[in-house]
């Protein structure tokens, strides 16, 4: 079945420690040409929509925010639908712009435990102070469960280590808003107006960008760049639709 609309991880796939990998402008520029539509679809919790697009634009990467689609972005409206005026504790400091402007951020007795990606304000006593509020009944809500990610001084420990530190340690399940959900990809597909059958899922995390793109109905395609990892995809049951070398062979896979 063709492609008709196409989501992007950022981290990995576009740029790797905020320089553009090669190829990548001229991929989003094909897709343009093509006039095939594009989201990009990320789990990054350091910037907002707009910060993440202006970022990419000093990068040479040309995105408007509004085909930008985070998890804080997915995880606020979360919040808005299941804890509607809830007190929220929010573990990590992410870049939140107005994504968040409704959210009521407190400190002591929060009903819901918010966890972004893994950041310094992830420290003992913030762990501490989330499992306490979680032992206490406070829901869980993960904006993601990535356990790493690649940045010049090599590889570091994602918000989805200390979440399961914290489950296990609470006796709780995380609802997680970001990929690997399905609901993430589900909400972009929608957002580009096309069935799940029609687009296709470009991320160099095989777990969360591919194969949860493709529980859902999506094409995965993983890219070998980013924290791509050969042996993962050996040892894995379930393989990639596509694996190619980079996102400058997308149009490629896109026929
Ligand atoms: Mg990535």
């Amino acid at each position: 079945m063709a492609i008709e609309g196409v989501l992007i991880d950022v981290d990995g796939v576009l740029v790797t420690a905020w320089r553009t990998l090669p190829g990548a402008a001229e991929a989003l520029r094909e897709l343009r040409r093509r006039e095939i539509p594009f989201l990009l679809a990320t789990n990054a919790t350091s910037h907002s929509r707009e910060g993440l697009s202006a970022k990419l634009r000093q990068t040479g990467l040309d995105v408007e925010p509004d085909r930008v689609v985070t998890a804080p972005v997915l995880t606020a409206s979360y919040l808005r639908s299941n804890h509607p005026r809830a007190r929220c504790y929010l573990l990590g400091e992410p870049e939140l712009g107005d994504e968040f402007a409704d959210i009521w951020l407190v400190r002591e007795q929060a009903g819901v435990v918010v966890v972004a990606g893994a950041d310094p304000a992830f420290t003992w006593e913030n762990l501490s102070r989330a499992f306490r509020m979680l032992k206490e009944g406070a829901a869980l809500v993960a904006m993601h469960r990535n356990l790493s990610w690649m940045t010049e001084a090599g590889l570091m420990l994602d918000a989805g280590a200390f979440l399961a530190g914290l489950e296990q340690a609470a006796g709780v399940e995380a609802v997680v808003t970001g990929k690997p959900s399905p609901q993430f990809f589900r909400q972009c597909v929608e957002l580009l107006n096309l069935s799940p059958e029609r687009v296709a899922m470009v991320g160099d995390d095989l777990e969360a960008d591919v194969l949860a793109a493709q529980k859902v109905g999506l094409t995965g395609v993983l890219v070998r760049t980013g924290k791509f990892d050969p042996g993962t995809v050996d040892r894995s049951d379930e393989k990639p639709n596509h694996v190619i070398d980079s996102i400058a062979d997308l149009p490629e896979v896109l026929g």
